[in-house]
């Protein structure tokens, strides 16, 4: 495609950026339907988000993803929320619609849509343990309990920030919510059906192993977010036990395929995104 002073731009704002296979996803779905627009990662501080938002909005801009550190500092330089970032309370996409800043969050839908499609889970009057209670565990939180799980179990160091996302999903919905501490960890994941992780520990060969081997079981589903590597010490722990294990390629996919959608109006490629991210990223 020929980039001219026609072509837009869409970006991805966070802190870091260095890693992000978002660029190469979303490259290719523009181009594949031809659309003159690139998408470009953007590493921004903190304290510089605002003045970068206001500079977007004066040129040829057209929407953005949000990542860490962002999600939540974004809020105040838009103009309004989708319901969803709303319940979740951050945003991950940022679109136009009657020139007015809107600000989504795909990720709780991208997490569902991987969850039903690639293990055919059905989350209602399920128990589930979620590991962390940062913005990826909000939104994942958040959609179960609209989905009508029975308990959730979250498991976070930080007691405050533990409460805060348990009594916010208690006065959403009617779903139970138990704090679980490192001495309890074992016993609540066994008597789940789903667990989650929602930290980055797995990322790097010398994190711990947050659940050990007794903590899973046959009839489990075991879902990690993290896709790099593509099987986490934790799910391949999990797999020991012949528990369905999931990582979080299709959740990326998902949430950007239906950022894409908000952008351009068009169907992202999810065939070619999964394809960039397995083949050419992991
Ligand atoms: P975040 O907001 O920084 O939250 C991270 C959470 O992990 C916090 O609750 C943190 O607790 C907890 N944590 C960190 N180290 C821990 C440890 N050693 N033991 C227990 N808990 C620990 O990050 P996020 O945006 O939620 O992202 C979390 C992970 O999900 C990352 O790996 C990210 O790449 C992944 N993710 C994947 C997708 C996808 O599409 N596949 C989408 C979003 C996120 P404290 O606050 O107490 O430190």
């Amino acid at each position: 495609m020929k980039i001219n002073s026609n072509t837009k731009l869409i970006c991805l704002l966070g802190h870091p950026v260095k890693h992000s296979k978002s660029p190469d996803m979303h490259n290719m779905n523009l181009e594949s339907i031809n659309e003159n627009a690139v998408y470009m990662a953007f590493d921004v501080e903190n304290e510089n988000l605002g003045k970068t938002i206001d500079g977007l909005k004066s040129i040829n801009f057209i929407g953005a993803n949000v990542t860490v550190p962002h999600k939540e500092n974004v809020i105040k330089f838009l103009d309004r929320l989708t319901e969803e970032a709303k319940l979740i309370g951050a945003v991950n996409t940022i679109y136009y619609e009657n020139d007015k800043l809107v600000g989504d969050n795909t990720d709780g839908k991208g997490f569902m849509i991987s969850l039903k499609e690639e293990t055919k889970f059905e989350s209602k009057d399920k128990k589930i343990l979620i590991l962390g209670a940062g913005g990826a565990a909000k939104a994942v939180s958040v959609k179960l309990v609209m989905e009508n799980v029975k308990e959730i179990y979250l498991y976070e160091l930080d007691n405050e920030k533990g409460n805060n996302l348990k009594n916010h999903l208690e006065k959403i919905s009617a779903t139970k919510v138990f704090l679980v501490n490192k001495e309890e960890l074992q016993e609540y994941a066994k008597k789940s059906d789903l667990i989650v992780n929602c930290t980055p520990v797995g990322m790097k060969d010398s994190d711990p192993l947050l659940l050990s081997l007794e903590s899973f079981k046959k009839e489990q589903v075991v879902f990690d977010l993290i896709y790099n590597p593509e099987k986490t010490k934790l799910l391949k722990e999990a797999e020991k036990k012949g528990a369905k294990i999931l990582n979080g390629a299709g959740m990326l996919v998902y949430q950007g395929a239906l950022a894409f959608e908000k952008w351009t109006g068009q169907k992202a490629n999810i065939e070619k995104m999964f394809y960039i991210l397995l083949n050419r990223g992991l």
